[in-house]
């Protein structure tokens, strides 16, 4: 089979290393067929510009996925961003990236919460009810604007808590049922499979894919997607087995993104 991967980053978010051609290499050398680059979006007001890339890199972003594009003939490369979705820049989402500058698909990514005026950082503050329900109100406020191809690691809290509990579920329970209303594709991601572990009383795991979140799943009629979230090219493709096995052993659906791909793009 051939891999496809719509979730990868570039240098210019400052956490990762390569540029898009060198993703486009990798992953053409390791079977894919499509990947899809996603650095973390430039924002107009360069907020949080510590793990994104600054607004005037913009031109040079989409520049670079064009690049591997011609360089790596062989595969479909898409050009893509990964958002946070904040109300006053869905247009800029909407009509500069996705309009005027062509972009093939926008990830809905809720790494920060926001709760009461404040901004939760999601990989460690969503340690009780109130903040877990914000997050889930989150995403669902984010898919019902259907600017986003899938919501990026839904299961991110997993991060923040011990053991997954009543408040774990419940949270889980509202992201699975918006994104069954919404047709949202939920991603299954990788880059938590190299994340510091968890360790509880119960063992060590992973902080996210965190498994029970993906058993419930199965009780919903959605639709997922497996991706590296690669921050280094020789990351390109890496995790993928292990989470088509998570979407396999639960019977959850793949989605297909197919439809992003530009026809004239299509590998022969
Ligand atoms: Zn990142
Ligand atoms: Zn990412």
């Amino acid at each position: 089979m051939f891999w496809k991967n719509y979730h990868a980053h570039t240098y210019r978010c400052k956490h990762a290393k390569g540029d898009a051609v060198h993703f486009a290499r990798a992953a053409r050398a390791g079977g894919a067929s499509v990947y899809g680059m996603s650095d973390h979006a430039a924002l107009p007001d360069n907020r949080w510009n510590n793990v994104r890339m600054a607004h005037q890199e913009l031109n040079d972003y989409v520049a670079a996925v064009h690049y591997a594009r011609t360089e790596v003939p062989e595969i479909t490369v898409l050009l893509g961003m990964e958002c946070e979705d904040i109300p006053e820049f869905r247009s800029y989402y909407k009509e500069e990236l996705l309009g005027r500058r062509h972009f093939d698909y926008l990830i809905g990514a809720g790494h920060y919460t926001p709760l009461e005026g404040e901004w939760l950082n999601s990989f460690s503050e969503l340690t009780n009810a109130r903040a877990l329900r914000a997050y889930s109100d989150h995403l669902a406020e984010m898919m019902v604007t259907g600017l986003y191809a899938f919501i990026a690691h839904p299961d991110v809290y997993g991060a923040c808590l011990d053991r997954w509990n009543a408040e774990a579920a419940a949270c889980a329970r509202d992201i699975l049922a918006a994104a069954a209303e919404t047709n949202t594709p939920l991603e299954i991601n990788g880059n938590g499979l190299h994340r510091h572990p968890i360790h509880t009383s119960e063992g060590t795991r992973v902080p996210y894919p965190w498994k029970p979140f993906w058993e419930l799943a199965a009780e919903y009629p959605v639709t997922v997607i497996c991706n590296s979230d690669a921050h280094r090219p020789e990351d390109a493709l890496r995790g993928l087995s292990e989470l088509h096995a998570i979407a396999e052993e639960n019977g959850l659906t793949l989605a297909d993104l197919s439809y992003l791909e530009p026809p004239n793009q299509a590998v022969a």
